[in-house]
């Protein structure tokens, strides 16, 4: 069977890591990449880079390509793949699975503002604070771009363009992150307000004990919804034995 891995996700790497362990005989494993970041790190098995042109591309690509089940592994705030995958899967007539990995919940002593937007994260921050820690990703940058009176330290991946900001430090750097290094960044650059999306994991988690020990408040922008009807499971683990369950269904076993 060949397997297609929407990935983009520590948890699609880890998937496709654990089928190379299982390397069970006649399983073909592929990771698509959107090609936002310039160096990704690379899963196991067979990578294809950029996007298929829409959910019609990927249903070309699923049939051409001989795809027996799709993972979602995508991240939570994909939301566009993620729906395309539901429309080209039943295109094409094959099983979808969306690995998400949980989101995170707030603790005594957390005080965070829930946003349903990035937009409407912007829209709370004046009232919350002046010097703003964002993790939110370079390619939300212009919901916070005409903020000029706030002062922004931007934490991404790979450099921002604009719109952004006008005044900003960008700080390039990836996770996973350690609390002690967190409350440094906090320390250091005097932060008011936390802004991140509900990205859930422990690799971007530590900024969230950091602001709660500062008693910071942080701007949490919620998840989009995993399309109606999907089936969801919070691990690689269990992708992995719903692919081997998919699997023994094909070949009759
Ligand atoms: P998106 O808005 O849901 O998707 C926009 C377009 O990007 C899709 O229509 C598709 O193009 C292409 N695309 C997205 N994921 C793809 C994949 N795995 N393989 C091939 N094409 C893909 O996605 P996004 O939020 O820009 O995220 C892009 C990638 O970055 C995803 O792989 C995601 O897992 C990863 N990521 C996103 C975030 C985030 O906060 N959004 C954070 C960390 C990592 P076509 O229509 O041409 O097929």
């Amino acid at each position: 069977m060949h397997v297609l891995i929407l990935g983009g996700t520590t948890e699609a790497r880890r998937l496709a890591e654990l089928l190379a362990v299982d390397a069970l005989p006649g399983l073909r494993v592929t990771t698509s990449l959107a090609g936002r970041v310039t160096a990704p790190r690379l899963p196991p098995g067979e990578v294809r880079v950029g996007g298929f042109g829409g959910a019609d591309g990927l249903a070309a690509w699923l049939t051409e390509h001989r795809v027996g089940a799709v993972v979602d592994a995508t991240h939570p705030f994909a939301g566009v793949m993620s729906v395309h995958a539901v429309t080209a899967a039943a295109t094409a007539r094959i099983p979808l699975l969306a690995l998400r990995r949980p989101g995170w919940t707030p603790v005594a002593g957390d005080v965070w503002h829930e946003a349903g937007s990035l937009e409407e994260a912007a829209g709370l921050l004046p009232s919350l604070g002046r010097r703003v820690f964002l993790t939110t990703g370079r390619m939300g940058l212009p919901a916070f771009a005409d903020l000029d009176d706030l002062w922004f330290l931007v934490r991404s991946v790979d450099a921002p363009g604009a719109p952004a900001p006008s005044r900003r430090e960008v700080l390039l750097d990836r996770g996973p992150f350690t609390l002690d290094g967190e409350r440094e960044l906090l320390r250091r650059h005097r932060i008011d307000v936390v802004v991140t999306k509900d990205s859930g994991g422990a690799a971007t988690a530590p900024k969230l004990t950091a602001a709660r020990e500062a008693g910071l408040p942080v701007v949490v922008v919620r998840r989009p919804p995993v399309p109606a009807g999907v089936r969801v499971v919070g691990g690689p683990e269990q992708a992995r034995d719903w692919l081997r369950r998919a699997g023994d269904l094909r070949t009759g076993e």
